[in-house]
């Protein structure tokens, strides 16, 4: 028999297995966001919950293309660096004030995509206009009141606005979606876009349509089941990390 790890040395490894996976995720979503469209080189920021730890988040001005798990940094939840060389995003504090006033939630993307930015600088909302909008998003999605970058300020108008949806436009400037994973921030990201393009286009057009109020009382019940079971089971990623410490 060889040497046997103790539970709590298992439990050590397992993070920073998780840590590494994490910082690694962060990397290819990034990349994902380029290939999508949604942002250009460095633009946007992405970060993820490290149970236990603090918050790992995409370093300030670099590029997707060339970021190295070591350029992520990990912060504590008042944004003090604990890990890491690179300056964390200028975006941190309202990603750190999602993570504090939303518990289901696990990771937080922003972006620049074309549409979304458009009703954001026309300080629009859009109405719940297709169903899909209302379980995975939370409904009728608004812009939040303008704030400048990296600001208090904006990080509590950004909060404020999302309320317990999982999306938001950020006044004159983009997107924020959140989820109880990357993938999950991710889907939500390219859903509140695509709703805007829908929402831009179907105005051109004439007056978009609300979905009828039946319709959206039902959606409404199960969007708020889904964030209900998300904030009792933290799917991710605790459970992840409980898969990890199985295997040793
Ligand atoms: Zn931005």
């Amino acid at each position: 028999m060889g040497y046997q790890r103790s539970p709590r040395e298992a439990s050590e490894v397992s993070k920073a297995d998780l840590e590494s996976k994490l910082r690694s995720e962060i990397i290819s979503f990034g990349k994902k966001m380029v290939k999508l469209g949604l942002v250009f080189g460095s633009e946007g920021n992405i970060s993820v919950k490290l149970p236990g730890k603090g918050y790992l988040i995409t370093p300030s001005m670099v590029d997707y293309e060339e970021m190295k798990e070591e350029d992520i940094v990990l912060v504590d939840e008042e944004g003090n660096v604990l890990s890491g060389y690179r300056k964390p995003s200028i975006e941190t504090p309202i990603h750190l004030a999602v993570y504090k006033a939303r518990k289901d939630v696990n990771a937080v993307i922003h972006s620049h995509p074309t549409f979304s930015t458009v009703v954001a600088i026309l300080g629009l909302k859009i109405p719940p206009i297709v169903e899909e909008m209302i379980p995975f998003l939370g409904g009728e999605l608004v812009t939040s009141e303008y704030g400048i970058p990296g600001s208090e300020e904006l990080a509590n108008n950004v909060v404020k606005a999302l309320g317990n949806k999982n999306a938001v436009f950020i006044a004159n400037h983009g997107l924020l979606a959140c989820g109880s994973s990357l993938k999950d921030a991710l889907r939500n990201t390219m859903l509140a876009e695509r709703i805007a393009r829908v929402f831009v286009l179907s105005s051109l057009l004439g007056k978009p349509r609300e979905l009828p109020e039946d319709s959206i009382g039902f959606q409404l019940d199960l969007f708020r089941r889904l964030h209900k079971m998300k904030e009792r089971s933290h799917v991710y990623p605790e459970n992840r990390l409980k898969v990890y410490e199985s295997k040793f």
